[in-house]
């Protein structure tokens, strides 16, 4: 072979222009590799996930008449790092260029420049051909260290790829409706959550090779993992998704329920979101073929769908997905060392295994090593609001939600933890920081009731613990905060408290600090 291709494990992009031509002389290599079950503790379906999304990938371009070669851990084990390996497979095939497709990690793009600069042989990098902004544009959306606000950037992503617009104007008159989504589920509406379409894709033989190889990792392992491997399954979870959740996908975005689950069906962790971030991230699927998808459903089927639904779900992919990409990338590496909230406390034991006394807690924990998955609000507003006001160290919080989640990877993990979650960039991806006491919960949950924890109460025993962490987390950051106009009332509200009352509050929230694996 003349050319080794490398493909990674989150760039299985069939529609990429280097698979338009065939030639004898390119070899691809996609490769199970130790450092990348390393470099953070896995949950072990998103490893599972990602290696046999991989395997698929592979025979499907062998298929199409490209030489490939597939190696899983038993052929890489010896190798330490991606280097090591290809510096082996360019000395075995004579390699007389190597060429990849820029890496969506800061880790990666790192190890691969310095890789090329090293080696005596030709190089090329190519974009990665997904996204709808190209790599080379980015700086021109973001600046280093600026505070960016989403709304702004999506209206520029709405006017450029003329996405839901009725010439110069926002489809429906407005460009965001989310006052319209955010619906608490009903008793009554329970029983019309439609059942997720998952899938049973044998994974045992990566189950075995994880075992040989000794991989350590965490979560709960299903020999048929859930997620979308082929493309052709992510086509079918996204044709799903606009039949059985679109409809309401906005309604309920911000809900969540432990009630939901009877003994037949197992419908509470994923509610009326699409699960299609697997498929996204690892490139199975394009954004611009699932937001063309969704938008033709929207407008052959406006009877039974309002805009506010598409509206939410498209401002997802080409907002937020591409808005954290940009994010990432110019403030990199510099981002993944902000501590703008100087938090340092130890993420408690009870992440790891679910067995906490707050239903709150207990659910989006055991939902995430259950499923690999937990929707954006059990994210950021249970798990990620617990982090927050407890002060959890931000890079613990980060390993944490890179490893569990079937779609984390850092690019888009990281400016929603640290930074949209943790506020520890200090407003660069969120005007304020998501802090809430437990009515938060109360309000879009059926959680509360089955605590053992009073939501009712602040201080005294059985008190929720969110509410005094709540009073605890914004007085001790008052000089931060209390400038934000979004926060005027509750500085308000918290001084309106007779000083006994706020000492009372603030004990309380000592003593869970200082306990919180016991809570
Ligand atoms: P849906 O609710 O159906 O949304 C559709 C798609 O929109 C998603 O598949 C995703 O591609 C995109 N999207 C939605 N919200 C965001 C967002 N805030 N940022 C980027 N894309 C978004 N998403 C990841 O893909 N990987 C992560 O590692 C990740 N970590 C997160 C950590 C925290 C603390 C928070 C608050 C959010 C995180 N998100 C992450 C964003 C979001 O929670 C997930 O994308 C979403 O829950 C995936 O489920 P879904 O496919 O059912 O999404
Ligand atoms: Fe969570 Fe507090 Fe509600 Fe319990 S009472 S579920 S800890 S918000």
């Amino acid at each position: 072979y003349q050319t080794l291709r490398l493909i990674l494990g989150d760039q299985l992009n069939a529609g990429h222009s280097w698979y338009n031509t065939k030639d004898e002389g390119t070899l691809y290599v996609i490769a199970e590799l130790n450092q990348e079950t390393s470099y953070v503790k896995h949950h072990v379906q998103k490893v599972c996930a990602f290696f046999a999304a991989m395997k698929a990938f592979s025979v499907a371009l062998q298929k199409a008449g490209h030489n490939v070669s597939h190696l899983t851990l038993d052929d890489t084990h010896q190798f330490a790092t991606l280097p090591e390996l290809l510096n082996s497979l360019i000395a075995k095939y004579g390699i007389a260029k190597f060429e990849y497709q820029l890496p969506d990690e800061y880790r990666l793009r790192d190890q691969l420049s310095t890789f090329c600069a090293q080696i005596d042989i030709d190089s090329g990098a190519y974009e990665s051909e997904h996204f709808y902004l190209s790599d080379s544009e980015l700086s021109s959306y973001f600046s280093a260290g600026k505070k960016h606000r989403l709304e702004a950037f999506y209206r520029k992503m709405r006017v450029r790829f003329n996405i839901l617009m009725d010439g110069s104007t926002p489809f429906g008159g407005e460009w965001n409706f989310d006052s319209n989504n955010r619906n608490k589920l009903k008793q009554k509406d329970l029983s019309e959550i439609p059942e997720p379409l998952v899938f049973a894709n044998d994974v045992s033989d990566v189950w075995e090779r994880l075992q040989r190889h000794q991989v350590s990792t965490f979560g709960i392992y299903e020999a048929n993992s859930l997620w979308p491997i082929t493309r052709a399954q992510a086509k079918e979870l996204l044709r799903s998704f606009c039949e059985t959740q679109l409809p309401k996908f906005g309604f309920f975005q911000d809900a969540m329920t432990c009630k939901a689950d009877d003994m037949y069906t197992k419908k509470q962790w994923s509610l009326y979101h699409s699960r299609l971030s697997f498929a996204l991230n690892s490139k199975i699927i394009s954004p611009q073929f699932v937001v063309d998808t969704v938008v033709a459903y929207f407008v052959q089927h406006q009877q039974e769908i309002d805009i506010a639904q598409v509206e939410g779900f498209v401002r997802q992919i080409i907002g937020w997905r591409e808005f954290v990409r940009g994010i990432y990338w110019v403030n990199m590496p510099q981002y993944a060392e902000l501590n703008e909230l100087d938090a340092k406390r130890d993420l408690p034991d009870w992440f790891w295994n679910g067995k906490t006394h707050m239903n709150c807690q207990k659910h989006a924990v055991k939902q995430s090593l259950d499923y690999a998955y937990a929707h954006h609000i059990q994210r950021l507003m249970v798990t990620g609001n617990f982090c927050l006001i407890a002060g959890i160290d931000p890079r613990q919080v980060d390993d944490w939600y890179l490893g569990v989640y079937i779609d984390a990877i850092e690019w888009v993990e990281m400016p929603n933890t640290r930074g949209m979650s943790q506020f520890a960039d200090g407003g660069i991806v969120g005007s304020k920081a998501y802090a809430a006491s437990g009515n938060y919960v109360n309000k879009m949950s059926d959680y509360c009731s089955d605590c053992q924890y009073d939501i009712k109460s602040v201080a005294g025993d059985n008190a929720c613990p969110l509410n005094s962490l709540y009073w605890h987390f914004m007085d001790t950051h008052e000089g931060k905060f209390s400038s934000n106009p979004r926060n005027r009332m509750v500085y308000a509200n918290w001084r309106k408290k007779a000083p006994e009352q706020r000492a009372l509050i603030m004990e309380q929230a000592a003593y869970y600090l200082d306990n919180l694996n016991k809570l």
